[in-house]
């Protein structure tokens, strides 16, 4: 097979490394990308997009489904739902596969070639790709790897028959009467409560105090309150210990050292992602760690000169939109343009019910930094909150004492991951509490909680 020169390749067309192509071939860099999968990576095919299409089908069956248990305050009646997850799985891939073009199409539009297949580094300028015709060889002045991240597996509970990764959460056919998932973390629990709302019986098992356990006790306190609501049991402090002789329920050993079995015909794995740093030879080009990850410089340089990483590969947080971040500032630095890492915060959204936000410095954060002030405001005192049912939650605001500079925002409620665009916004502008106190917010929106807790912050809060 003919070899490929280019001046920028890219290793993995997910959301890092797709948009770093596509930005780079619309400054009109000549870039190949290569994909083993399909394009769009984990976030599109297994991660973001799915979840959140399951975790709305759910949150819709749940709704309807109290509507028939008479319970409505809407006044709305209906006879009980019914639920073919088949379908559901199948609308799902549906959005999934027309992304897929999506993406397929807009490496196309910037004049990227693609190839499809398993890359592996020959040395620091050349990549060897499997396709199916045979080994294309690719050489490039740039390198960018991109090849983003992998369920970690527990060795006692490996993945394969009732022990599910997320990737076959989200395509069971039926829902499992009895699921276990083991790690209360953000797609342990956004998964979990779909299934629970889908009607399954959840048991949640996790080795901290808490869940949630990266975000603060006060921001997670509504998100404990509904699972409780939906009869999720939360074992805490308790630790996953294997599958039963019969593969029908966990062993699990109890925060007081006992040992108990929860029965369960699926029991899902979610205790963290790790990067893919195997399979593609990186002993060929030997670059610096930063522990598992790859380490890079603010200008995503590995330690290698000519190679970049960008995405989950390269660290915490392993969310898409840093991933895309990174690779349009790296495709701009290989066009010649003057770039470094210079971003106040990227947001967090976590989907559970309800939906958490944050942006910035927790309040823990920026007190050890000096004195702050904060202001809380609850869903509780809005309006539009009220009409939706979603009283439970709020907006909070952390800024410096002295200057008012807003340093952080976190929010808990329904819908709130829409607000993450205003907070990002905020802190990204250098706003003050005075600039988001006196900014018309438009009623009645649960972005006014947002002003009120910055009036709030201010000592004058007109709604509670
Ligand atoms: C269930 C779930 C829900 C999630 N929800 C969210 C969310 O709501 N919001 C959010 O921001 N993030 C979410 N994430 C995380 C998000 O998916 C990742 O942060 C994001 O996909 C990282 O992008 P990336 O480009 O670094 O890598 P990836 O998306 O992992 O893409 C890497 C690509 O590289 C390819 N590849 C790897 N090695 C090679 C090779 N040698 N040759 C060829 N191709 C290769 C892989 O096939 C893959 O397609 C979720 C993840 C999961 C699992």
């Amino acid at each position: 097979m003919k070899e490929i020169s280019c001046k920028l390749l890219v290793i993995g067309a997910g959301p890092g490394g797709y948009v770093c192509a596509i930005r780079a071939g619309q400054l009109g860099v000549d870039t190949v990308i290569v994909e083993a999968g399909k394009p769009g990576g984990t976030c599109l095919n297994v991660g973001c997009i799915p979840s959140k299409a399951l975790i709305h089908a759910a949150e819709e069956f749940e709704k309807v489904s109290h509507m028939a248990g008479g319970n409505s305050p809407l006044g709305i009646s209906v006879t009980a739902p019914v639920l073919d997850l088949g379908k559901t799985v199948a609308w799902k891939d549906g959005i999934v596969s027309r992304l897929n073009s999506g993406v397929a199409g807009l490496l196309k539009k910037a004049g990227v070639k693609t190839v499809q297949g398993w890359a592996t580094f020959r040395d620091g300028k050349t990549v060897a790709v499997e396709t199916e015709t045979g080994t294309q060889i690719i050489r490039a002045e740039t390198i960018v790897i991109a090849t983003g991240s992998a369920p970690v597996e527990l060795p006692f509970l490996p993945f394969g028959g009732p022990v599910i990764s997320s990737t076959d959460a989200l395509a069971l056919s039926e829902v499992p009467k009895k699921l276990a998932v083991v790690g209360g973390g953000y797609i342990g629990l956004e998964l979990g409560m779909a299934f629970a709302k889908m009607g399954a019986k959840v048991t949640v098992v996790e080795a901290l105090p808490r869940v949630l356990a990266q975000y603060d006790a006060e921001l997670t306190r509504p998100v404990v309150k509904r699972l409780v609501a939906l009869g999720v049991d939360v074992m805490l402090g308790a630790k996953a210990k294997g599958l039963s002789k019969k593969g029908d329920a966990l062993l699990v050993e109890t925060a007081d050292g006992k040992s108990v079995e929860i029965a369960a015909d699926k029991i899902l794995v979610t205790v963290g992602r790790k990067p893919v740093t195997e399979g593609w030879g990186l002993d060929q080009i030997d670059l610096d760690r930063a522990g598992k990850f790859i380490k890079i410089d603010d200008q995503c340089r590995t330690s290698m000169r000519g190679i970049f990483a960008i995405g989950d590969v390269t660290g915490e947080p392993m969310l898409a939109h840093r991933a895309m971040a990174q690779g349009e500032m790296v495709a701009e630095i290989v066009a010649g343009d003057k770039r470094s890492w210079d971003k106040r915060s990227i947001p967090a959204v976590c989907f559970t019910d309800p939906e958490l936000v944050t942006a910035g410095l927790s309040p823990e954060e920026a007190k050890a930094q000096g004195e702050i002030k904060i202001g809380l405001f609850p869903f509780a005192a809005n309006g539009r909150a009220m009409t939706k049912l979603g009283e439970d939650g709020f907006v909070r605001v952390v800024a410096r004492a002295d200057n008012h500079l807003v340093l952080g925002i976190q929010a808990v409620g329904q819908g709130v991951s829409e607000l993450a665009a205003a907070f990002g916004l905020a802190l990204e502008m250098g706003a003050r509490l005075e600039d988001i106190a006196g900014t018309i917010h438009a009623h009645p929106t649960q972005g006014e909680g947002f002003q009120e807790a910055a009036l709030k912050a201010l000592g004058h809060a007109l709604h509670i």
